[in-house]
């Protein structure tokens, strides 16, 4: 049994790119791949009114806007990259290159190394998204990524100052103040004064998010990060108040953003309806969660939680909030989320911004086939072979050169014979 106290108006999380932005997003790369720099300025100066002499701050520039923020400021972005350090450090810990011997002197290897430049996209249309630096940044220079170019949109006529900061306090190698698909097709393409990096990590909204997946092939991406979305699910234990601040909290990211309850309790659902209604005229950014809230709100009710969960999975939502009586019980059952909030003492904004786990995550059903961004995105796996026993070699070259020949590979077949003639009994006949 199902109830639908508020359903979607808006075309839902899956729904694919709206055509309009996959249009604009060719042209402005089409252009950027043509004119270079020039295109850049044009398109940056047409979408956020902007086009200084060099998009890339210089160190003296950097230095004057870090050294202008309250110690306070400073101190808070500190905290939270410790945070996120701590925890991209444990992961890195947790990969381990390995060697296996398979048969007698048949070593296989695997090592994991870092990509050489990386490109970190730090949003900022709407709001600036400073902790994606803490998450792009610091997280590639974990992974051992030796060159970290990252860019923001200006916000208003200059740079975003607390996103500048988190940036250089993370490490980055050149900071860029340029924002949208053309920042996106400089740091893939290279101009005359970018150099091409080989993969692009950070969200945007969905036209940066576009621009990823267009030039994906040419340059690696992390994920497809687009426009948040929340889902919760509570049981009848859950503070419908809590629930929704909690929804309006992300729905607030912008009009696209879906939040998602899905509930056990109908007068829990009721409720939390209601507390949205109240609280939406007192909250500054009240038009924009508004809007999110009346195309992508949706509040189901469900007989029992094991239907809770089922339905949470086929939403595969970039985060979804636990609050129940027993919230870890979803940690065994629920199998698509980028993102798991564990009870009501951890919120998604503590993800966003202070708790340490990387906020990057999988948008539009993407959880349903890859995580969040981590450092094993900036590692290549790469594996290697060695064969050290010459009869190991005499044998794998037997059955290399009869499987080849299944093929009509005759040259892969004579490069296992010549090893079976070289290390074993085989008598060539080619
Ligand atoms: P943004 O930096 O992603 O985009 C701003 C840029 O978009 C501008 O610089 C402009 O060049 C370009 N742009 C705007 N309108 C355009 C148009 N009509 N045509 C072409 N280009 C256009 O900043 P934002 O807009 O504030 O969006 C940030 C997004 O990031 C939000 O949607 C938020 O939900 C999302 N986000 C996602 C995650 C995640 O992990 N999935 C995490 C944080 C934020």
């Amino acid at each position: 049994m199902l109830t639908t106290l508020k359903a979607a108006s808006g075309p839902g999380p899956a729904a694919g790119t709206d055509p309009r932005v996959a249009e604009t997003v060719a042209r402005v790369i089409a252009d950027v791949r043509a004119g270079g720099d020039e295109a850049v300025r044009r398109h940056s100066r047409a979408f956020d009114s902007w086009a200084p002499d060099s998009f890339r701050l210089g160190p003296d520039r950097v230095a004057a806007i870090v050294s202008a923020l309250p110690e306070t400021v400073l101190d808070d972005l500190r905290f939270a990259q410790r945070q996120v350090r701590d925890f991209a450090r444990a992961q890195r810990d947790s990969i381990t290159d390995f060697e296996v011997e398979t048969l007698p002197g048949v070593v296989l290897g695997q090592r994991s190394l870092p990509v050489e430049a990386s490109g970190a996209y730090v949003p900022g249309g709407r709001y600036p998204l400073t902790a994606s630096a803490h998450m792009t940044v610091l997280t590639a220079k974990v992974a051992g990524v030796e060159r970290v170019a990252a860019t923001t949109p200006p916000l208003g006529d200059g740079p975003p100052p607390i996103s500048v900061a988190a940036m250089h306090l993370a490490g980055a190698d050149e900071i860029y103040v340029l924002g949208g698909v053309q920042a996106v097709a400089a740091l893939a393409l290279g101009t005359e004064t970018i150099d091409p990096v080989h993969l692009i990590t950070g969200p945007g909204n969905a036209y940066v998010a576009e621009a990823k997946r267009q030039l994906f092939g040419e340059v690696g991406i992390d994920l497809f990060a687009g426009p948040t979305e929340t889902l919760v699910v509570a049981d009848e234990t859950a503070d419908p108040f809590l629930v929704a601040v909690d929804l309006l909290s992300q729905a607030e990211h912008g009009p696209d953003s879906p939040a998602v309850l899905i509930t056990t309790s109908e007068e829990v659902g009721r409720r939390v309806l209601a507390h949205i209604e109240e609280l939406l005229p007192g909250l500054p950014t009240g038009p924009v969660a508004g809007a999110a809230w009346r195309d992508h709100g949706e509040v189901h009710v469900t007989a029992d939680l094991d239907a809770a969960y089922t339905l949470a999975d086929t939403y595969a939502s970039e985060h979804v909030q636990i609050l129940t009586a027993e919230p870890r019980a979803a940690l065994e059952r629920m199998r698509h989320y980028g993102a798991l909030f564990l009870g009501e003492g951890t919120c998604v904004p503590y993800g966003d911004k202070v708790i340490g786990t990387n906020h990057v995550l999988p948008t539009r059903g993407a959880a349903r086939y890859t995580g969040g961004l981590w450092v094993g995105k900036f590692l290549r796996t790469v594996t290697y072979q060695e064969v050290r026993d010459p009869a190991s070699s005499a044998y794998l070259g037997e059955i290399c050169g009869r499987t080849s020949r299944l093929e009509n590979f005759e040259g892969h077949a004579r490069s296992g014979d010549l090893r079976s003639a070289k290390f074993g009994e085989r008598t060539l006949t080619w």
